[in-house]
């Protein structure tokens, strides 16, 4: 298939500014950009469609398979379930070894027995996971069935809606595809949830841990004087509470849960707690987990017994903001009358990211609210515009990843002209 690409005269020639890549390129996309905004009140019975269908991590099975099928029926192309459940559908020329992931999770953070029916009050729509990820997967959809309407792209697309990307599920779909199948595309997008303006280029690393203390337990009485796990684990607890990282990295330290004992008047026989450490470096984690394991073993002395199971590894990493792809995200922004926002998040982005694949997380338009809670909301205030900005990033990566093969300098000539104010730090799982 011809490619149209740097230096050929055509929009992606690559003297341009940025602002005028854009222009052109959005004007290309125009058929595109007019079916997304005919289609929004299908693309919203999409979101209630997905919402419907429980999917807590783990049980993303009846999601995945509606999803598939939905998908075969836009582009009459065979979609694959893999062995984690993930559903992978490629579309387009070019080296398949090399494509652009376009990526939804499709896991919600709700048990499966919970209440899933959509309400409608006041222009907003509420039910739980309404936005994270109805809309990120409902906007796989619609971008699935503009995709035959784009101009010629130099990469295929890879359209992944994947398991397991919230809490619990600790990335499985997206490690599955990086670490099982190896698949190391030429940039990877993740789309997730409502908004026009952010932009998660940096991947916050989180390294939990479930902590148990045991001992030979007793009467608080006549037993007085045994070990006590509880006192053990407090002790451990204010201990942490107090630790700072050696380095100048921004970390964070929780423990978000903790329990034990079973009376009043019984020396515990355990105590347990789980903790959650997280920062934009992999180093600062690994130093605080270091001595968040040291301070535990120091207040867990014979008789008294330390269990440590690690709960979820989410790696972290980054990409500059003048990064090829950060800027095909800035300047589709700034086109579609956003407000380029730069951030960090913990999503299926920190897989690849942490493997030096470039990858940043995306809204897909409108506004939303309550996420996590059942209380979830989405405003379909310039929805469509959001999903116009996703097919207009696809078209400036694919085209600036080809063009910074050849020549750095431009782009970095091209960031120069459109730099972004202000960097802003958000954090989703
Ligand atoms: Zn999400």
């Amino acid at each position: 298939m011809p490619q149209r690409g740097p230096g050929d005269g055509t929009a992606a020639g690559a003297a341009r500014p940025l602002a005028g890549l854009a222009a052109a390129a959005a004007a290309e996309l125009e058929p595109a950009f007019a079916a997304i905004a005919a289609a929004e009140a299908e693309t919203l019975a999409d979101m209630r469609a997905v919402t419907a269908i429980p999917a807590p991590s783990g049980g993303e099975g009846a999601r995945g398979r509606w999803f598939a099928q939905r998908l075969e029926q836009t582009l009459a192309v065979p979609a694959e379930v893999d062995g984690a459940g993930n559903v992978l559908l490629l579309w387009g020329a070019g080296d398949v070894s090399q494509p652009i992931v376009l990526a939804a999770h499709l896991d919600t953070v709700f048990p499966g027995d919970t209440a899933l029916e959509v309400r409608e009050q006041g222009g907003r729509l509420f039910a739980p996971g309404i936005s994270d990820n109805s809309r990120g997967l409902a906007a796989l959809l619609r971008l699935a069935a503009v995709l035959p309407l784009f101009p010629p792209l130099a990469h295929p697309v890879l359209l992944a809606a994947t398991v397991g990307e919230e809490g619990v599920g600790d990335l499985r779909g997206v490690k599955h595809l990086f670490h099982e199948r190896a698949l190391r595309p030429a940039a990877f997008l993740a789309v997730d949830g409502a908004g026009l303006n952010r932009i998660v280029h940096r991947a916050v690393g989180s390294r939990r841990l479930r902590v148990r203390i045991t001992g030979p337990g007793g009467h608080s009485w006549s037993d007085r004087g045994l070990p006590n796990p509880v006192h053990a684990l407090a002790a451990a607890v204010a201990a942490l509470a107090s630790l700072r990282p050696a380095s100048d990295d921004d970390v964070a330290l929780n423990v978000g849960r903790i329990g034990g004992g079973t009376s009043v008047n019984a020396i515990p026989q355990e105590a347990w707690l789980e903790l959650d450490l997280r920062s934009e470096s992999a180093d600062a984690v690994a130093q605080l987990e270091r001595a968040a394991r040291a301070r535990f073993a120091a207040a867990a002395a014979p008789p008294l017994a330390l269990e440590t199971s690690l709960m979820g590894d989410r790696p972290g990493g980054v990409i500059p903001a003048d990064h090829p792809l950060v800027l095909a995200a800035r300047a589709a922004t700034v086109h579609l009358g956003g407000n380029p926002e730069l951030a960090a998040s913990s999503t299926d982005a920190n897989v690849p990211l942490a493997l030096g694949v470039p990858a940043i997380a995306l809204g897909a338009g409108g506004e939303a609210g309550g996420m996590h809670t059942v209380g979830e909301w989405y405003h379909n205030e310039r929805g469509a515009a959001g999903l116009q900005r996703l097919a207009l990033t696809v078209v400036l990566a694919d085209r600036l990843l080809a063009v910074a093969q050849l020549d750095r300098g431009v782009i970095a000539q091209a960031d120069r002209a459109a730099r972004v104010p202000h960097d802003d730090v958000v954090a989703d799982q």
